[in-house]
């Protein structure tokens, strides 16, 4: 599945907030957004007005966030929209559930690696097991009672060491479980969308997609 592959700090400053795209850099001073949290381009050097934005850009606005969070593309993010849509109950929150439990977004979150693009690369690269098989499908989606582990592969990088070192300092959520020792995982319930800690309005997207 494609991916964005253009400059992610781009994204926050032009969305407006931090996304939290690069691990460890952008909790120092090195993150750009702190540095500029002005949108890219030149419209400050040459003193252009900002526009007023509309109840529309701003709806993309959020939904765009919501994309470079997870790193999702249109075309699959519609197609998140549609499944929630078809599911029952609120379909934010449904939405939200949907993202939360892709697997590369549950590696991530259970603390094997500092970032969604780096959870997704080593999805790719089959350092990782969902249910005792070897799966390379960032986006393939988890459910209750599966066991997220590193593969023989995984285990035989340095990678895995680094990530172990740090676990005690991650907060993992509480629908996951992970033994640090063996460096394995399990979902041990549907995401709360209340813990996720949204960059972005899950009801506004339903609004700008409904439109
Ligand atoms: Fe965003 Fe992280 Fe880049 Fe800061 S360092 S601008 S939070 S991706």
């Amino acid at each position: 599945m494609a991916r964005y592959t253009g400059p992610v700090c781009r994204l926050c400053r032009r969305y407006g907030d931090k996304l939290y795209l690069k691990g460890d850099r952008c909790m120092g001073p090195k993150c750009a957004f702190e540095r500029r949290p002005s949108p890219p381009g030149q419209q400050k050097r040459f003193g252009v007005r900002r526009r007023r934005v509309s109840d529309r850009a701003l709806q993309l606005q959020q939904k765009q966030r919501a994309r470079a969070t997870y790193g999702v593309l249109e075309k699959q993010f519609r197609r998140y929209y549609k499944e929630a849509m078809r599911l029952s109950g609120v379909t934010g929150d449904t939405l939200v559930r949907l993202l939360e439990q892709r697997l590369d977004n549950v590696v991530y979150r259970l603390g094997f690696a500092d970032s969604r693009t780096q959870a997704r690369q080593l999805v790719r690269h089959g350092h990782i097991s969902l249910n005792g098989r070897l799966t390379d499908i960032p986006s393939c989606a988890t459910k209750v009672g599966d066991e997220i582990v590193w593969s023989e592969k995984g285990r035989r990088s340095q990678l895995v060491k680094v990530m172990q070192d740090g676990l005690q300092s991650k907060e993992i959520p509480e629908w996951l479980g992970v033994d640090s020792a063996n460096m394995s995982g399990r979902i041990i319930a549907v995401p709360d969308v209340a813990q996720v800690g949204a960059k972005f309005d899950p009801a506004v997207i339903v609004e700008f997609y409904s439109r």
